[in-house]
């Protein structure tokens, strides 16, 4: 029974197994359906999404077309991947010819570089927005505007979204707006340019090539033209310059100014040039210009007022010119007038003291001498102070030593200053002994403040004294000054001292004599000198006048003024007694005087009238000197001199000037004739024996 149990066993199997088969296939039919079911589900669900990717490709597509802006997804080289755009977009090339290509094939350079710029930041920082590019499509300027974002990388390879919108109609009208304000603040430059050209002060016209064209308010006030009676350039030199031959020579000058304002900065040089108005009237006018890029610009300035002005000022001056040169013949005739006389009266003083006198006749000679001395010295200052004045006092330039100005003033007022009981002293200071300047003006000035200082003191001290300053390069600053203790001067009195003709009240006149001409000469010869005067007082106890100085060192070694010249008239008695002279003057009284004084020294001596005589008398006699006056009838001591000087063996013959000619130019005429020396009249006799011994011991006689 085994079997039959094991058959029984295994159709049970086969018949559980069945019973389980059959069920499991129905778990698995149900199972199945299942899936079935779930993958339907999921088929749907996938064409739902397909459906909704469409559409929204489609939308995409629909937006993009809609607006004006382009898609392009491109990889990291720059190539196009994808190209979302309406056609009509597309300007640069169609969408299916851009695929696969680099941006660089399709755009030009720079266009091209700045997309790479781009991309490589948008890569870099995730995105690049605002960047625009300009390129030329069709001929005609478009602007892009990108925006570029990364994408998320496609297997692994890194792509970016650019958008580019075309924003040319834009950049279009913000140009014409730009242009439009450019032109309205250029309008509005014109019209503040005009506004000047219409305010300037003289007239301007603007010139472009032959037109006139403009003309600003100015030119028409002063010409009376208008633009409309000037419209070429033709035009106004017809009408500005009616006479032909003129207007030749101003287009003449114009142009050829013009042309050298061309090679140069354009500047064209301003002339005076006549000019003729609409109304007939002729105007001086300064006429210049500037050449500008497109044209020129001319300036006419008119200056006929001026010009009367000139020509008045001119008329006045030399007016005044004549009257100075009148009152400077006037004055030097006058001194001329007053030294002839004056020398016959001195000169008679001198000789009449020679002989026996009286005390009262000596006292009496004696105040003929003061008086003279006076007028004369009266003379000299009217005559400085105008020279001064005239601008035509020059200084001299030599050497010279300290002591020959102080002891100079010492001995010149000694014998006044004795007179009143007054002591006289020196303070050299720490003055160099040997300066360089003008020996004769120094020692007038201070001669001038030792008069008045003996003049206003009555007892007491005159002190002469000299300080150096300072000294420099440019040389020594000196300070010279006469002090006393007089009647003092107040500061009210103070006030215009130094002016001319000014004194301390009127009643000083009466009492003490002066001109009022002595300070202001001292002050402007100082002035001369590079210094200045003044004064320090106080009244009832003193003043200190001083004036100072500009000088140089002197490289004298002993000044000839230095030397002792014990007496020149003796000296002359000692060695040249009976030496033959020649004395040319022609006025009988003045003869008689110069005889007298030179036939006292043992001198022999011949006399000549006139100019003529001299040179007769020199061509036969070998003279050892002349003395020559200079204004003499027939022929003058000038011309006498150079005949003289062209006779044989005449040539060194010492003539010297005796003349009441006694202006430094005078000198000068006399020595340019070819005479020797000097002597001025009235003659003082020290100066003439001084002259005489010193060219007769020259001489070679
Ligand atoms: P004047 O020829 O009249 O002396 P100045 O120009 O030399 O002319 O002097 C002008 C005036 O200054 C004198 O008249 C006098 O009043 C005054 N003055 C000059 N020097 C002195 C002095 N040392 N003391 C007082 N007064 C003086």
């Amino acid at each position: 029974m085994p079997y039959a149990r094991s058959i029984g066993w295994v159709a049970l199997f086969l018949l559980g197994g069945g019973g389980v088969l059959l069920a499991w296939s129905l778990v698995l039919r149900r199972q199945v359906a299942a899936r079935t079911q779930t993958l339907n589900q999921t088929l749907l669900k996938l064409q739902e999404a397909h459906r909704a990717t469409e559409e929204m490709s489609q939308h995409l597509a629909a937006i993009l077309a809609a607006i004006p802006d382009m898609l392009f997804e491109l990889d990291a080289d720059g190539r196009y991947l994808g190209v979302f755009a309406n056609p009509s977009m597309l300007l640069v090339a169609p969408r299916d010819s851009l695929i696969g290509r680099r941006v660089d094939e399709v755009l030009p350079l720079d266009a091209a570089r700045s997309v790479h710029e781009a991309i490589a930041i948008a890569l870099r920082d995730g995105a690049d927005y605002g960047r625009e590019v300009c390129f030329e499509i069709n001929g005609q300027l478009h602007w892009f505007e990108l925006s570029t974002a990364r994408k998320a990388a496609v297997a692994d390879l890194p792509h970016v979204l650019m958008l580019s919108r075309d924003v040319t109609a834009r950049r279009e009208s913000e140009q014409a707006l730009l242009k439009a304000r450019e032109e309205a603040i250029v309008h509005e430059r014109d019209k503040r340019i005009r506004a000047l050209f219409d305010a300037a002060p003289v007239g301007l016209a603007y010139v472009k090539g032959n037109v006139i064209e403009s003309l600003n308010q100015q030119f028409v006030a002063i010409f009376g033209y208008q633009a409309d009676d000037i419209p070429t350039l033709d035009d106004w030199w017809r009408r500005a310059y009616p006479d032909p031959a003129y207007r030749q020579t101003v287009v003449a000058t114009w142009e050829g100014l013009i042309k050298k304002a061309l090679a140069g900065d354009g500047e064209v040089e301003s002339r005076e040039y006549r000019v003729r108005t609409k109304s007939g009237r002729d105007l001086d006018m300064l006429i210049g210009g500037k050449v500008l890029e497109d044209g020129m610009i001319a300036t006419l300035t008119d200056i006929s007022q001026l010009k009367s002005v000139q020509a008045a000022l001119n008329e006045a001056k030399e007016a005044a010119e004549a009257a100075n040169m009148a009152k400077s013949t006037f004055l030097a005739n006058m001194s001329h007038e007053i030294r002839t006389p004056m020398n016959a009266i001195l000169g008679y003083a001198h000789l009449l003291r020679r002989g026996e006198l009286t005390a009262e006749q000596g006292d009496r000679l004696t105040k003929i001498g003061t008086a003279g001395e006076h007028l004369l010295a009266v003379i000299k200052d009217i005559l400085d102070i105008s020279k001064i004045e005239a601008g035509k006092m020059v200084l001299e330039e030599t050497d010279f030593a300290l002591s020959a100005i102080l002891d100079h003033v010492q001995s010149l007022i000694a014998n006044s200053a004795r007179a009143k009981g007054l002591t006289v002293s020196i303070d050299y200071g720490n003055v160099p002994s040997i300066l360089r300047g003008d020996p004769t003006r120094l020692r007038q000035g201070l001669l001038n403040f030792a008069n008045n200082a003996v003049k206003f003191t009555e007892r007491g001290t005159v002190t002469i004294r000299a300080r150096l300053l300072e000294e420099s390069e440019s040389g020594l600053l000196i300070r010279f000054e006469v002090s006393d203790t007089g009647i003092g001067i107040s500061a009210q009195q103070r006030a215009g001292l130094f002016q001319a003709f000014q004194q301390v009240d009127a009643s000083t006149t009466r009492k003490y004599g002066g001109t009022g001409l002595g300070l202001a000469i001292t002050q402007r010869l100082a002035r001369m000198m590079g210094g200045d005067a003044g004064v320090e007082s106080q009244p009832g106890l003193g003043s200190t006048f001083w004036f100072t100085a500009r000088l140089r060192r002197g490289l004298l070694a002993e000044s000839a003024e230095t030397r002792d010249q014990s007496s020149p008239e003796s000296m002359i008695r000692l060695h040249y007694a009976g030496t033959r002279i020649l004395l040319v003057e022609d006025d009988s009284i003045n003869q008689e005087v110069a005889l007298a004084l030179l036939e006292d020294t043992g001198l022999k001596v011949d006399v000549a009238d006139n100019g003529w005589q001299a040179v007769a008398k020199a061509t036969e006699t070998d003279y050892a000197l002349i003395l020559m006056d200079m204004q003499m009838p027939e022929m003058g001591g000038i011309e006498a001199t150079q005949a003289i000087r062209q006779l044989p063996a005449r040539q060194w013959t010492p003539i010297v000037a005796m003349t009441a000619n006694a202006f430094d130019e005078d000198r000068e005429r006399c020595i340019a004739a070819g005479m020797s020396d000097f002597i001025p009249k009235p003659v003082d006799p020290e100066v003439l024996y001084q002259t005489l011994a010193r060219w007769l011991s020259n001489s070679s006689h």
